[in-house]
């Protein structure tokens, strides 16, 4: 058995749609399971509807109806199926339309599940137009979660009984589920999104309860590559990359997976494969524990904005204790950490979001001088055993330095496989380019 995600841009075409016929009919003997995304820019636009004015709201409710419409046309020649789809689309359109539109995170969570819900309509309806049985499911049937509305996670004892009673009946009799991603529901049935990119982890979450033998992710690039190739021409496509990589990329900031699917994956020891539907006879990216360690850098992930928040306090030298209350502070306010510098006197952390910020900062004041910093951002160098060699971090630093590029806060990470640095925001996108460039482009450098 396999799972197989198709993300937005790859269900959003006539041509695409024919390519996913064709890999469910290239694969058929694997039994797989089907999970996908809205249609690209879906989310987005019912993202914005809360906050639009009524009249722009008709608008983008009547744009969203063209979408899935214009789709719909292209994608079936049959007039009937045309006519029941189209119906199906103006059936969910109002019922959008009649929702209480707020910014309030469980409403949203209806909100977006919209998308998915329609999309994976037409994904099924087109599969079974060519020949391919299937049923389309609502994850809401399969994945139950916490309620951290807006970015979920699954629960697995009850979420491993639901997909198996739902899923298994299906695949025996041969049929293909063509399940929504993105979304669940918890325990109170009240429906949950996965995070912004979540299909990726829907996959992950169905793979590691039925232990399939591979997940699939079938996207818009080749694979994972040596940086995102949107923004440097010269990336290269890797065939091969650890978990623990892949991991580390998607946490800090390659968009190309959701950084919680790698987790149920590794647990299951389920390889990962990261496909592209616009090319499907490349081999693309294998996720695996087989790999060879090469010590060299392998990819660079960066994130353009994130917050530094510089915490000081001479009071608290030689006290313990004061590590514990900053960290209890961001806890309680839900506030997540990612990189972390500390000396006797100081803390700096950096931080994805600025939600409750104020809060806490107010109550860090109590005890120690706080400064916020914005406009900075993070570039990372990955791969195994990489802070091993003092040749990759020398020139990381000369690259920069040679660029005029400062530092303000670095993290080599205990892990052994991640090197951090916070630069201004404006500087990014020139360091990944600079970095990548005498990193990367041409094969590896040396690295001692
Ligand atoms: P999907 O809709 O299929 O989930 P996404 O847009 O979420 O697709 O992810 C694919 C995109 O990830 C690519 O188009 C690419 O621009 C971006 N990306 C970022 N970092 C990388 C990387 N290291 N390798 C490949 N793609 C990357
Ligand atoms: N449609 C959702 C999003 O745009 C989930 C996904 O694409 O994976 O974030
Ligand atoms: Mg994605």
């Amino acid at each position: 058995m396999i799972v197989a995600k198709f993300g937005g841009t790859s269900v959003s075409s006539k041509k695409r749609i024919l390519t996913i016929c064709q890999i469910v009919k290239d694969q058929k003997e694997k039994d797989p399971i089907l999970v996908v995304s809205a249609l690209s820019g879906v989310t987005d636009l019912l993202l914005s509807l809360p906050s639009l004015s009524k009249s722009k709201l008709v608008a983008e409710l009547k744009r969203l109806r063209e979408i899935h419409k214009n789709l719909i046309k292209r994608v079936f020649k049959d007039k009937n199926r045309q006519k029941t789809m189209e119906e199906f689309i103006d059936e969910k359109i109002a019922e959008i339309s009649k929702l209480d539109l707020t910014e309030d995170k469980k409403k949203l969570d209806k909100l977006l599940s919209f998308g998915e819900i329609m999309s994976s309509a037409i994904l099924a309806n087109a599969l079974e137009s060519h020949g391919i049985n299937v049923s389309q499911v609502i994850a809401t049937d399969l994945i139950v979660t916490n309620d951290n509305f807006g970015s979920a996670e699954f629960i697995l004892e009850p979420t491993r009984k639901k997909i198996k009673k739902i899923l298994m009946p299906l695949v025996k009799k041969g049929i293909v589920p063509v399940v929504t991603g993105f979304i669940g529901t918890t325990k109170k049935g009240q429906v949950t999104t996965l995070g912004r990119g979540g299909s990726d982890y829907s996959a992950a979450i169905i793979g590691f309860c039925l232990a399939v033998d591979e997940i699939q992710i079938w996207t818009d690039v080749d694979g994972i590559f040596t940086v995102d190739p949107r923004i440097v021409k010269n990336a290269r496509p890797l065939q091969v990359v650890s978990f623990k990589e892949a991991a580390e990329l998607a946490a800090f900031g390659a968009k190309i997976l959701h950084p919680r699917c790698i987790a149920p994956a590794i647990k299951a020891a389920i390889p990962v494969r990261i496909l592209n539907t616009f090319n499907p006879n490349r081999s693309g990216t294998l996720i695996t524990t087989n790999h060879k360690i090469s010590r060299q850098i392998k990819a660079i992930s960066f994130k353009k904005k994130i917050t530094l928040v510089n915490i000081y306090s001479t009071e608290m030298l030689l006290q313990k204790g004061f590590l514990a209350r900053i960290f209890q502070t961001f806890s309680k306010y839900n506030i997540s950490v990612d990189l972390v510098s500390v000396s006797e006197v100081s803390v700096s952390v950096t931080l994805d979001n600025r939600n409750n910020l104020e809060k806490a900062v107010q109550q860090l004041s109590e005890f120690a001088n706080v400064s916020v910093g914005e406009n900075f951002g993070m570039v990372s160098l990955i791969g195994e055993e990489i802070t091993d060699s003092s040749g990759n971090i020398k020139n990381i630093f000369d690259i920069l330095a040679s660029r005029r590029i400062v530092p303000k806060m670095v993290s080599l990470g205990a892990t052994n496989i991640n090197i951090s640095i916070v630069i201004k925001s404006d500087q990014v996108k020139k360091a990944v380019k600079y970095l990548h460039q005498n990193l990367l482009q041409s094969g590896t450098i040396a690295s001692k």
